[in-house]
């Protein structure tokens, strides 16, 4: 029988509750890894109220001290990078060469947050009035939470949990329930770094879990990253419960190519963005817009790239694309396929119904080039969250930046060019928060926010860097007068 996950609460390990559970498979041979308890209300608050106790000592620790836990958590992850990537691959689906740059930028989050003695001062102003001082100061939350999706289950939790900590709050993960493995071996370094208990936690669980997050009233911040639908859910709900909330949701990234953009580099980055983890990044290429005549070398160099793409297990070697996540997965982005063939595009590389031999069970679906896909068809608007590219075309850079900002989405726009008023003009028209030039995967580093627009986001503040600081810390503002020293004769 698989192996029952467990919930990582007042520094030890713990038996949920639940009464239910499911399976988790490996998406490359559907075969089972272990079973994931849905933990119930009650694991929720029993974390929650070992939080409450632990957040009373670790606020008043000073944040020097803080941040060494930190420091030991980035050596194991270091140390044990292998082993974090290879659960990566093996629940998630992506190749190890994702999956290590995977844990890279978990890292970087750890190593960012690390600076929280500088990040997290305030300011002041002496004199603001006559004998008078104001100060501005951060202090810490409480207890705060985040709920975090299925395609980066080593990366994403260190978008919140490096600053929340550091910072002063006590903090819980509800980690998406079809990728809990990562966490537990996260969690078993997390015991190894010294936190002191119930800073840092681990519930396991689906819709109930985060239902029970976003109703109890002893977490203060809730930070989300998932589905548009789920992200917004969890912003309403959070918010009417009085909650701050950073709801990241999802995307449809649209890149423009020019016609004097350099294609051999062109198509090959632009490949990665798409086909990259199967095209299950909230950050893919999905719509590539040729202009003028860029057209027909693009579309010729894209096909070529696509057909190429080995796909299989990501651990074997050389495979450079793994499978989707589940079989409803590809279920679902074959339907999407059709549709858009019924639509009127032409499907010009088919991706649909293909095996992977000694794999023959594993939910893949190969790179897959829709052409002339009409602007309103449910294949340009909908996010696929698979490696499907679709192609349409414009005449000039004032149709494309118009078809860009023609969608809801605003996670990312990219532009490839050799020219650079076409690049600058791109960069301050487009409505995207995150916005490559010449780059397909225009993802901040840990020290820049992650600023995604419109339906791809719901709140004011990002994660990562400063932005993380200020959502995870409430200002205090202290006006000062000591008469005694004001009357004092010089
Ligand atoms: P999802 O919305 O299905 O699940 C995300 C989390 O929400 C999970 O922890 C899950 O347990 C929970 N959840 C799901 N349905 C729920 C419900 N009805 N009620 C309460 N909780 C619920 O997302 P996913 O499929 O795991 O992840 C893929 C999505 O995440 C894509 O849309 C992708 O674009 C998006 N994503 C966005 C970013 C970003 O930075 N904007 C980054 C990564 C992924």
């Amino acid at each position: 029988m698989a192996e029952r996950l467990q919930n990582f609460v007042d520094g030890a390990w713990r038996t949920s509750n639940a009464a239910q559970a499911l399976d988790v498979l490996n998406p490359a041979s559907a075969k089972v890894l272990a079973e994931v308890p849905l933990s119930t209300a009650k694991d929720v608050n029993d974390a929650v109220e070992v939080a409450e106790r632990a957040f009373l000592e670790w606020r008043r620790t000073p944040v020097v001290d803080r941040v060494q836990p930190l420091f030991r958590l980035k050596t194991l992850l270091e140390e044990n990078r292998e082993d974090l990537s290879l659960a990566i691959t093996n629940e998630c689906g992506k190749t190890l060469a994702e999956s290590k740059g995977e844990m890279q930028r978990a890292v970087e989050n750890v190593e960012t947050a690390c600076g929280m003695p500088t990040m997290m001062q305030g300011t002041n102003c002496e004199d603001i009035a006559s004998g008078i001082d104001e100060h501005m100061i951060r202090q810490p939350l409480g207890v705060v939470a985040a709920i975090t999706p299925f395609n980066f289950p080593g990366m994403i939790p260190f978008w919140f949990m490096p600053y929340a900590v550091a910072a002063g709050n006590c903090f819980l993960l509800k980690p998406s329930e079809r990728v809990p493995i990562t966490s537990q071996k996260i969690f078993a370094l997390v015991q190894r770094a010294g936190f002191p208990k119930g800073v840092v936690q681990l519930v396991n669980g689906g819709r109930d879990a985060v239902n029970a997050i976003l109703d109890h009233p002893g977490i203060r911040a809730v930070s989300f990253v998932g589905s548009t639908a789920t992200a917004k859910y969890v912003y309403s709900r959070a918010a009417a419960n009085g909650k701050r909330a950073q709801c990241q949701g999802g995307a449809k990234n649209p890149v423009v190519v020019m016609p004097d953009a350099d294609m051999e580099m062109t198509t090959r980055i632009l490949a990665d963005s798409a086909f990259g983890c199967a095209g299950q990044r909230c950050l893919a290429a999905s719509v590539a817009i040729s202009v003028g005549e860029a057209r027909p070398k693009f579309t010729e160099q894209m096909m070529a790239t696509a057909s190429r793409r080995k796909v299989g297990y990501g651990a074997a070697p050389d495979v450079e694309m793994g499978p989707v996540i589940s079989a409803e997965s590809k279920a679902r982005i074959e339907g999407l396929i059709a549709k858009g063939e019924r639509d009127g595009a032409r499907v010009l590389v088919d991706g649909r119904g293909r095996k992977v031999e000694g794999f023959e069970d594993g939910y893949f679906v190969m790179p897959t080039v829709l052409d002339d896909v009409p602007p309103d068809a449910e294949t340009a608007r909908t996010e696929i969250f698979g490696p499907v590219l679709s192609l349409m075309h414009a005449g000039t850079i004032e149709e494309a930046i118009a078809l860009v900002n023609g969608r809801s989405y605003g996670n990312m726009a990219c532009i490839f060019t050799t020219d650079g008023a076409h690049a600058r003009r791109f960069r301050y028209e487009v409505n995207a928060g995150n916005v490559g030039i010449n780059v397909g995967v225009a993802a901040p580093m840990s020290t820049f926010p992650f600023s995604g627009w419109g339906e791809s986001f719901f709140g004011d503040l990002h994660a990562q860097a400063h932005h993380a600081v200020e959502f995870y810390t409430q200002t205090k503002v202290v006006v000062e007068r000591w008469p005694k020293e004001w009357s004092r004769k010089f």
